[in-house]
């Protein structure tokens, strides 16, 4: 067989899940040659340097962009994932403050954790430098996106977002899922590039699709100017750009943001107090947006005796109509899921139907499906622990909550990880939750895992398969570290270092003093 030259043009469409057939518009999919001189444009871009102050604005022009044309973009993503409107308007709010968030960060110039730890030449027996330490950015980062959420974790998404304000130039991988809606993020993001006479390759979109959807992303990860990768997909996808990325001749870090099946442990005075209502939140966040979404509830432990509970929750899922999915491949793999779990020993489908839906044409639908088994079978059967991507949630049943601990211990590292306790619970839910610190980056008390606030103190991430490092998260303005790497200056002169170490910056600096740290004052 011939191999395809560099420049070879693959093109594709999209594909409209609600009607299950493929969208108008023909795209074309980056071909290597473009893969290899993108690469080569975001080094020169990330050369020239840019500055906080240049960034910031530049990011406010991106939300700025995406805002005026929100009713133009929503529509193309309506079509591309059959999300509800209101959904993909509050995702678009939710990118937009995610870049403005960004951007004020840059402007309190914090970000960069400037440590002044002041020199003493008279210091016995040697004397002490002067060491100064501040983040830097790391290079080009290759961004890709999910299908589940086309914008916030989308072209424009968070990891697009944290990178361009670390002074990282971005290339977007296009996920073949929603072509139209990346392409017409992108040309925001170039626009606000040539609005601020940036250097052209500071962002970069490069569709993927056709014969080459998992090519282009192959080449980006491979290409020796990209500096790190952040991913958010599934476990499969994740595992296989680590593997590319530590196999390169200079390995760099993936930020892979995966699978996650979020447990809820139901305490008994809890389930007692008010066991329906807390049944029927569950059911709504297990299956908000189809079930498609990273931090559903994937699994719900409760102790005897929980009929009212069960029975609560069995009832929700039972009036719920079959959702339409994202994707067909993300239909298909959840069909094959809740085979494995109806076929897992002692499990059994309560309400839904596993098998509604077809893997070839109409319309993209699945059913939810809630399951239940007790906790002996659940712990011999490995496939119950895995993530099932899709409207569904497995009921656990333990003897009692003592059994709880050993569950929790043996969990798959998780986003998050709930926990259900009244007043008379606390004493078991402080045990509890210290597991749970174990197992997930996030713990929810009386809540659901749905609803990811973009702040200050969120963790989006934690132990594999949740993330591929757990020491990060994907949400929030510490996102902005995952693209930065720490330097030392050592007896340098003010004239010569950056900035931000200067001892006249007034930013909020850190300094040594006297082996004390002190924080800056706000
Ligand atoms: P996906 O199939 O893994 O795709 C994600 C992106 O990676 C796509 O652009 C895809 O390319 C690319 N890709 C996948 N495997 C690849 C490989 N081997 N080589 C090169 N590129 C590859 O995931 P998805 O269906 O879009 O998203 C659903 C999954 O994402 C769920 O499992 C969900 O839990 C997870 N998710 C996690 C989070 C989180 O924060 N932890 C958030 C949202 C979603 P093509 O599309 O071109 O094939």
């Amino acid at each position: 067989m011939a191999t395809p030259s560099v420049h070879h043009r693959e093109s594709f469409r999209g594909f409209n899940p609600a009607a299950g057939r493929p969208t108008a518009p023909t795209y074309h999919a980056a071909t290597t040659g473009e893969v290899a001189s993108a690469g080569e444009s975001a080094w020169t871009a990330f050369r020239a340097g840019t500055r906080d102050n240049q960034r910031a604005a530049f990011l406010e022009s991106i939300a700025s962009n995406l805002d005026r044309d929100a009713d133009a973009i929503l529509a193309v993503a309506r079509e591309e994932t059959a999300l509800p409107e209101a959904r993909l308007r509050g995702e678009l709010a939710r990118t937009t403050h995610t870049l403005r968030m960004f951007a004020s960060l840059l402007r309190d110039g914090s970000w960069v954790e400037a440590v002044i730890d002041r020199g003493d030449p008279s210091r016995t027996p040697l004397p002490k430098p002067d060491l100064r330490r501040m983040l830097v950015p790391l290079g080009p980062v290759a961004v890709f996106g999910a299908s589940n959420f086309p914008l916030a974790y989308g072209v424009a998404g968070g990891d697009t977002a944290s990178a361009l304000a670390a002074g990282c130039p971005v290339l977007v991988k296009g996920h073949s899922a929603h072509p139209g809606t990346g392409e017409a993020i992108a040309a925001r993001i170039s626009e606000a590039v040539h609005a601020h006479a940036l250097p052209r390759g500071l962002f970069q979109y490069l569709p993927a699709g056709g014969a080459r959807d998992l090519t282009v992303g192959e080449e980006l990860v491979t290409h020796p100017r990209v500096r790190a990768v952040g991913f958010t997909g599934s476990v499969a996808g994740g595992k296989a750009l680590v593997r590319l990325a530590n196999a390169r001749a200079e390995p760099i870090p993936v930020f892979a943001e995966m699978g996650s099946v979020n447990p809820v442990f139901v305490l008994p005075a809890a389930i007692a107090a008010r066991g329906t209502a807390i049944a029927q939140f569950l059911a709504a966040s297990a299956t908000a947006s189809g079930g498609q979404m990273c931090t559903c509830p994937g699994l719900i432990f409760v102790p005897e005796p929980a009929d009212a509970f069960v029975q609560a929750l069995r009832e929700a899922f039972a009036s719920m109509p079959p959702v339409i999915m994202l994707t067909p491949r993300i239909a298909q793999s959840y069909r094959r899921r809740l085979a494995d779990v109806a076929g897992a020993p002692g499990a059994w489908v309560l309400a839904g139907d596993p098998r509604v839906g077809t893997d070839s044409t109409g319309p993209v639908i699945a059913s939810p499906v809630l399951a239940v088994v007790n906790l002996r079978e659940f712990l011999a059967a490995g496939t119950l622990r895995e993530e099932c991507f899709g409207p569904s949630t497995i009921v656990v049943r333990c003897t009692n909550a003592d059994e709880f601990l050993e569950a929790a211990a043996l969990l798959e590292g998780s986003l998050t990880a709930t926990v259900h306790a009244d007043a008379d619970d606390h004493a078991r839910a402080c045990g509890l939750l210290a597991a749970l610190a174990d197992r997930a980056g996030r713990l929810i008390v009386n809540g659901v895992p749905t609803g990811v606030e973009v702040a200050g103190a969120m963790v989006h991430s934690g132990p594999f398969p949740a993330c591929s490092r757990p020491d990060s998260t994907a949400v929030g303005p510490w996102a902005i570290r995952r693209w930065c790497r720490p330097v030392c200056f050592q007896n340098t002169p003010q004239a010569l270092l950056p900035e931000a170490l200067h001892d006249a910056n007034p930013l909020g600096i850190v300094r040594v003093e006297d082996g004390r740290v002190v924080l800056p004052a706000r």
